[in-house]
C-alpha cells in the first residue's frame, strides 16, 4: 500500500554474546533483509563463505578501499581491519530495503554521524554473564585459546558502549531474545518517518471523506 523507508539495522555486542546468531535468525524471518556483508583481513573461520558472510580482502585491498572513499565505516578490531562498504547499502536503502549490520561500536558510531543516520536503528546485545560469555566463545569452537583470551580481554571495552544504542537486549534465552528483536524491528518499520507514502495515503482519505461530505 505504501512505500517504506529503508532502516539501518545495525547489531553490535561483545564478541560470543550471539549477535551472529540473532542475525541470521532475523534473516531467516525476514529473507527482502540485506545483510551488509563486511570486508575484513582477518582469515575465513571453517565454514565462513567469502562474499556472504564476509569480503576476506588483503590489507592493500582494504586500505585502497578506504582511500576511495568505499567505506560507510571502518575499525581496526582485534588486530584486523573491518569495514562496510557504502555501495550495497545506497542501493538496498533507495530500493526501500532494510539492511542489517554486525559492527562494533566504533562502526555503530560512524553509521550513526553518516548522512545516513536517519535510517539507523541500533541494537546492543548483551550476555547474561561473564562466565557464559567465555563459554560460549569456547563452545563455538572456532577460535585458538590465544584469540578467545583476546575476545575477552577486549570484551568489557565493547560492554562499556551499551548505553550509546537504542534498545539493549540480554541475550540470555535465545528463542526470547529472538522474539524481542522481531518486535523491535516490527514496530521501527511502523514508525511515521519509515513510511513516508503515508502522507499520499491520507490525502487520498481526505479526498474520499471530501467526497463523502458533499
Ligand atoms: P557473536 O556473533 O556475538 O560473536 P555468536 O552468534 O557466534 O556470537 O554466538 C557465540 C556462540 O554462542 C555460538 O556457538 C552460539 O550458538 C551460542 N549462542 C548464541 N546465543 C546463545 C544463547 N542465548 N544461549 C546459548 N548459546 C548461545
Ligand atoms: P568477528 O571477527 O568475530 O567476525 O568480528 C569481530 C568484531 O568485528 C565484532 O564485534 C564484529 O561486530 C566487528 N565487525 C565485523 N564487521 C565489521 C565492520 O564492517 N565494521 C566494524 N566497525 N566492525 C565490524
Amino acid at each position: 500500500m505504501t512505500h517504506r523507508r529503508g532502516l539501518l539495522i545495525i547489531l553490535s555486542s561483545p564478541s560470543g554474546a550471539g549477535k551472529s546468531t540473532l542475525a541470521h535468525m532475523l534473516m531467516d524471518w525476514d529473507p527482502t533483509l540485506a545483510f551488509s556483508v563486511s570486508a575484513t583481513t582477518r582469515a575465513p573461520r571453517p565454514g565462513e563463505v567469502d562474499g556472504k558472510d564476509y569480503r576476506f580482502v588483503s590489507e592493500a585491498a582494504f586500505k585502497q578501499m578506504v582511500a576511495d572513499g568505499e567505506m560507510l565505516e571502518h575499525a581496526h578490531v582485534f588486530g584486523h581491519f573491518y569495514g562496510s562498504p557504502m555501495g550495497p547499502v545506497k542501493a538496498a536503502i533507495e530500493a526501500g530495503r532494510d539492511v542489517l549490520f554486525d559492527v562494533d561500536w566504533q562502526g555503530a558510531q560512524q553509521i550513526g554521524r553518516s548522512a545516513l543516520q536517519d535510517h539507523v536503528l541500533s541494537v546492543f546485545v548483551l550476555p547474561p554473564s561473564i562466565a557464559e560469555l567465555r563459554r560460549r566463545l569456547e563452545s563455538r569452537g572456532q577460535d585458538a585459546p590465544e584469540v578467545i583470551q583476546k575476545r575477552m580481554q577486549r570484551s568489557w571495552d565493547e560492554i562499556s558502549h551499551w548505553d550509546g544504542y537504542d534498545y539493549v537486549l540480554v541475550n540470555d534465552d535465545l528463542e526470547l531474545t529472538f522474539e524481542r528483536l522481531r518486535t523491535i524491528v516490527a514496530a521501527e518499520r511502523l514508525r511515521l518517518p519509515q513510511q513516508p507514502g503515508l502522507v499520499d495515503f491520507v490525502r487520498r482519505l481526505q479526498a474520499e471523506f471530501a467526497k463523502e461530505e458533499q
